[in-house]
């Protein structure tokens, strides 16, 4: 029988680890050094490692390591920024709490990430710096945004919130890690991502040593390293606490073997709905590996809402990331500059369906989803 289906099950996949995950939380506790305990930079070093990236720097979220990579960069208010117009708002958030503007650029239907090809014709003599997205689980074309960014003089930071673990193709045969490709990367370890602990957690990480300097001493006040109450910028307050980086540490050890279990669930359902005139599967692009943070279909014009309630009276859960644009949004509306028309990121908002993928699906569900599905057509 099939326990409940969930977009990402948690528990069992708590369940598993509890072993390892309880005593490194009970570590914790026994040492009471809950703020900067040896665990956090333990984590730093050894993602870093994984990631290939000289220099990681954690934080208290995905949301404020993109706040911090902003702050580094030192860019002045009215500086345009571009960013996706198809995306999660955390990048367009900080843009304008920081008195920048967000230009919004449309999106391939395919991948659901930025069109490189239409960034050129956004950017004016103001615009300092791209954000991409790598959206869903696979990266943004890294290569032309690189060259465009080298031409223009940009920044290019990348949110990496959803593809930690996914791999870039950037120039030539060069392969890198996504979020280590650009200036800066940031990335979130909130308890559904990928990479994912029991609270809030994120990291920014770069090579260039400079700007990882300024976004140590960012993330803690604006404090010099090693000399308290010196306050050399202004900064904030966010950290990765101990229990979080005790957490990450036992769940980087099996972040390829949750990335390859999330590959083989997509692979089965790839294949089982690929016959389905009236869906689009995601798409994987050629310069990039997948680790599906989301399975998102495209669902046929105005059938969208119908799948989902069929699917949810056969107590199959999905989900619409993201039911509207950034345009859309109440407080961006007047705030971000539209260069071109978006009717890609807008069409697929009315289509897109994400459905239940996770490090715990057994080939059960995945094929009870397939038939559920195909059972609608
Ligand atoms: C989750 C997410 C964030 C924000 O991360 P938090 O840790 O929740 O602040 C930013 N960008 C993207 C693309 C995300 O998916």
């Amino acid at each position: 029988m099939i326990e409940k289906i969930q977009m990402v099950d948690l528990h069992s996949q708590y369940l598993r680890l509890k072993p390892e995950i309880d005593q490194a939380m009970q570590a914790v506790i026994d040492s009471t050094a809950f703020i900067n305990g040896p665990q956090v930079k333990t984590f730093a070093t050894q993602l870093s490692e994984y990631l290939s990236v000289p220099h990681l720097i954690p934080c208290g979220n995905g949301t404020d390591a993109l706040q911090i990579a902003l702050m580094a960069l030192d860019l002045k208010p009215g500086d345009e920024v571009i960013v996706p117009a198809f995306t999660y708002i955390a990048a367009v958030e900080v843009i304008a709490l920081l008195g920048l503007t967000p230009v919004l650029v449309d999106v391939y239907a395919e991948t659901f990430n930025l069109n490189e090809a239409l960034i050129e014709q956004a950017i004016t003599e103001r615009t300092r710096a791209i954000i991409v997205v790598h959206l869903f689980g696979q990266c943004v074309a890294m290569e032309p945004i690189l060259k465009l960014a080298k031409k223009y003089r940009l920044y290019v930071v990348e949110d990496n919130a959803q593809s930690i673990g996914a791999t870039c193709q950037t120039t030539g045969e060069t392969v890198k890690n996504a979020g280590t490709i650009g200036h800066i990367g940031t990335t979130s370890f909130f308890p559904s991502k990928p990479l994912a602990c029991y609270g809030d957690g994120g990291a920014m990480m770069t090579s260039d040593p400079v700007l990882a300097g300024k976004m140590q001493k960012m993330a803690n006040h604006g404090q010099e390293q090693g000399r308290k109450y010196h306050h050399q910028l202004v900064g904030c307050n966010s950290r990765l606490d101990t229990l979080q980086a005790a957490i990450l540490l036992v769940k980087l050890k099996y972040l390829d073997e949750f990335t390859a279990h999330r590959q083989a669930v997509a692979q089965r359902y790839d294949e089982g709905l690929r016959h389905l005139p009236f869906l689009s599967l995601p798409a994987k692009a050629p310069h990039s590996t997948h680790v599906y943070h989301q399975y998102t279909l495209r669902v046929a014009e105005g059938k969208r809402d119908e799948l989902k309630r069929w699917l949810q009276e056969n107590g199959i859960p999905s989900m619409v990331y993201y039911p509207f644009t950034v345009q859309e949004q109440q407080a961006f509306k007047m705030l971000a500059r539209i260069p071109q028309p978006i009717p890609v990121a807008t069409s697929l908002c009315r289509s897109v369906l994400s459905i239940p993928i996770h490090t715990e699906m057994t080939p059960d569900e995945t094929d009870y989803i397939i038939e559920t599905i195909c059972r609608y057509a």
